[in-house]
């Protein structure tokens, strides 16, 4: 026979809702190939980030080739494990272009969710093959036929198609690695000979720079290759290239079909782009097909405690988004909180990310402030703008029209949540589309919903609710869509008079004297009492809507005294008193940096 370049490979990545145990295969897989030594494994071993392991998610996409022998053949496995929360789909579907097979991963105990539907589409449209599982089956909660069920109605495969296994014990888990082998295709390459590689992700080092993760889609990749990064027009000397065993591991060459890495040597930050093509320094190929980078959902202007630190965020940005490249920002300038970046983000999970990876990678003490989504705002002249940051609302004499982005979610819940589903969903003004049954009748019963809400509906502890209402057994997946008309209006928060314009958020102007007044309670509740009284007032439309007072701490001065000494005592109250009028005078509201996020996820 006639042996081919890349027949021995198989790229493959793992899709399916978060917890139905991708990870948990990950390391099986890992340990049935010997790719980690027994004594170096530990759970959710692809998880590298310290963040990933405390939290149990995955948050980045992580390649690991594994060598698998059978009789035949020695195989060359190379999957790629991906998150499952969708602020993180980003990631999935950046690793979709570099595999031909999806192994689609469905917990027996849960059945099909809203992302195992969104993922498998994606895996359709770029063609790739698709290898049902059921997983967890050692559970006693396990419903294996109904879930099969329900596989075989959204794949619209055959029941002897889906395999099953427990990630856990390893059952099944063999015998799914053959069907791998069996099932999807070899790599081929398309054109013969001239090297041509897409970048799917990248990484910096102090001493290698920009490190590019690649597929090579032709041809192949070694040391000293004088290569050409097609969108960013900017060669380069291939510094090293490797794989990923999951830690780097340098090799002589990359062939066609593999999937690792190349050293550029480059330092300057902005050279990488998700999606670029790597080609020959002469070569007169034509890109391959890339990403679109994914619009961000929300918005937030995030800003050091210290102003001397606005350097180290900057920074810190840059050097996050080289690992991280759907972290869009810019530099803003906010009254109060002094210079700082407004940041887009794919979602408030990603917002939460982000916050902790500066304050712990880079040792930065932050300030958040409200996230929000992106309005349209007509003037009365008819001039359009884009508003990122309530702080930025024009008057509301001087708005003719406001437009703000939709959404429209798909919601898969057991039947006996859905009036508690519905709620929630009127309490977020969700218009509701069609419904359709899925899955087995009787007790499993459940439904399909497909709705639209405004985003800021969404970002406003939809998920979160939604989650609690249906003790976590409604899914969803949701995608952005036209904006539409929207009266809303701008809440401002003022603290001795001041106004706080990172505490300024769009709301619906039917609700705002209610906003207002939970605004205010809120800032009660969470803002540190001072040593003078803080006065909070919440204003829209010009008028002030709601306001509170927070009294004056009595600093105890006299504790440390011994009872008798009355003349000491009043004169330490005298010097007090003085004390609070110049802080008065002089103090400003002090607003510690989490007071943003703790209102947000307050919900009552
Ligand atoms: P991921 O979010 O898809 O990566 O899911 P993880 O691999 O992190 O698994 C989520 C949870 O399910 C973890 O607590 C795992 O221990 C558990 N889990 C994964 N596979 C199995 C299985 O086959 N059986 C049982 N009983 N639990 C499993
Ligand atoms: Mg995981």
């Amino acid at each position: 026979m006639n042996k081919k370049q890349g027949d021995n490979i198989r790229n493959f990545c793992i899709i399916a809702h978060i917890d139905h145990g991708k990870s948990t295969l990950a390391d099986r897989f890992l340990e049935l190939t010997s790719t980690v030594e027994k004594r170096k494994m530990k759970e959710q071993y692809l998880d590298m980030m310290d963040l990933e392991k405390e939290r149990g998610i995955t948050i980045k996409l992580q390649p690991v080739v594994m060598s698998y022998k059978l009789p035949a053949a020695i195989y060359k496995l190379n999957l790629i494990d991906t998150p499952g929360h969708i602020d993180f789909s980003y990631e999935v579907s950046r690793s979709l272009k570099a595999v031909e097979g999806a192994i689609l991963l469905v917990d027996a105990t849960q059945g099909v969710q809203a992302q195992t539907v969104s993922n498998l589409e994606a895996s359709r449209e770029l063609g790739l093959v698709i290898v049902p599982v059921v997983n967890k089956i050692d559970s006693p909660n396990a419903r294996v036929e109904e879930t099969k069920r329900e596989i075989i109605e959204i794949l619209e495969c055959e029941e002897e198609d889906i395999l099953e296994i427990s990630a856990k014990t390893g059952e099944g888990v063999e015998a799914l690695m053959k069907e791998i082998i069996r099932r999807v295709p070899p790599p081929r390459s398309s054109s013969a000979g001239s090297p041509r590689s897409l970048v799917f992700d990248f990484e910096y080092s102090v001493h290698k720079g920009v490190i590019l993760y690649v597929r090579v889609m032709d041809g192949s990749l070694k040391k000293g290759d004088n290569v050409f990064l097609y969108q960013a027009g900017k060669g380069f000397v291939v510094g090293e290239v490797g794989v990923f065993r999951p830690a780097s591991d340098s090799v002589s060459s990359l062939s066609v079909g593999e999937i690792g890495y190349v050293v550029t040597k480059l330092k300057e930050a902005n050279i990488a782009r998700v999606g670029d093509t790597l080609i020959s320094k002469n070569s007169s190929l034509a890109p391959l097909e890339g990403y679109k980078k994914p619009a961000p959902v929300v918005w937030a202007g995030v800003y050091t405690e210290s102003q001397d630190d606005f350097v180290s965020l900057k920074q810190a940005l840059q050097r996050l988004n080289l690992s991280d490249s759907s972290l869009t920002f810019e530099e803003e300038e906010s009254g109060i909180l002094g210079r700082g970046f407004r940041c887009g983000f794919l979602g408030m999970l990603h917002l939460e990310i982000v916050a902790e990876r500066l304050k712990r990678e880079f040792g930065l003490v932050l300030v958040v402030a409200t996230p929000s989504v992106v309005y349209k705002v007509e003037d009365l002249t008819g001039k359009v703008r884009e508003i990122y940051s309530p702080a930025l609302f024009p008057e509301h004499f001087e708005i003719k029209k406001i437009f703000e982005p939709w959404v429209r979610i798909k919601i898969i819940t057991p039947a006996d949540k859905l009036n508690d589903v519905l709620r929630v969903l009127r309490q977020h003004d969700a218009l509701i589309g069609e419904t359709q049954d899925f899955g087995a009748s009787g007790l499993s019963r459940r439904f399909i919903l497909n709705l639209e809400m405004p985003l800021r509906e969404m970002m406003d502890g939809f998920f979160e609710q939604l989650k609690s209402a249906t003790s976590g057994y409604a899914s969803l997946s949701y995608e952005i869509v036209e904006g539409r008309e929207a009266d809303l209006v701008k809440l401002d928060v003022l603290l001795n008079e001041e106004n706080v314009s990172a505490f300024s958020r769009i709301v619906k102007k039917s609700d705002m004297q209610r906003e207002a007044q939970k605004t205010a309670d809120k800032l009660k509740k969470f803002l540190p009492p001072a040593l003078f009284v803080i006065k909070i007032q919440v204003k829209a439309l010009g008028r002030i809507l709601s306001a509170r007072s927070i009294t004056a701490l009595k600093k105890d001065v006299t504790g440390y005294l011994y009872g008798g000494d009355i003349t000491r005592k009043q004169k330490l109250w005298k010097k007090q008193k003085r004390g609070k009028e110049k802080l008065k005078k002089f103090g400003r509201v002090n607003v510690p940096h989490d007071v943003f996020l703790k209102m947000i996820r307050d919900k009552d």
